[in-house]
């Protein structure tokens, strides 16, 4: 996997969130590219440079949504139309269906439901990350014992 930094299609508003207590305490660079997977079925979740889900709106519509495969880059979009502050009804693996929905926890910022997906970065393990399923929100995490993984390991590929 490449970074594509200059291959971003036209007219994507690009948002970065800068500071982030995770790539602080782990020095991971904002726009680190990530490899997807689906935690159910570890299918490869990446198409070029963007993570590709399936998604359900609260009209019950089921749709695709393409986020950018990088840490705090939040280009997104997405068949169905999502208002910026619409809770999804569900995320879903677009290849075993299975629902990336994290059960019994809930945004620590807003209270929505959280999906999680595995990730990796360069040639770490796959990692737990968790992100809130309302567009707006930027709240995302990973499981602490996943978190100290990526504190202690010092690559210069980061
Ligand atoms: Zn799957
Ligand atoms: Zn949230």
């Amino acid at each position: 996997m490449t970074k594509k930094d200059s291959d971003k299609p036209p007219g994507w508003e690009e948002e970065v969130w800068e500071s982030h207590p995770l790539m602080e305490r782990s020095h991971i660079k904002h726009n680190t590219f990530l490899n997807c997977w689906c935690p159910h079925c570890d299918a490869g979740l990446n198409e070029g440079d963007q993570a590709v889900l399936e998604i359900v709106n609260n009209q019950g519509e089921v749709g695709i949504s393409k986020i950018a495969a990088y840490l705090n880059v939040l280009d997104q979009e997405s068949t169905l139309h999502v208002d910026d502050d619409e809770e999804l009804a569900d995320v879903r693996c677009p290849h075993c269906r299975a629902s990336l929905i994290e059960p019994g926890h809930t945004c620590i910022q807003d209270g929505c439901k959280l999906a999680a997906i595995h990730v990796s970065v360069s040639d770490s393990k796959k990692l737990k990350l968790i992100s809130c399923t309302r567009p707006s929100c930027r709240w995302y995490t990973m499981s602490d014992e996943d978190n100290e993984r990526l504190i202690l390991r010092d690559s210069h590929e980061w």
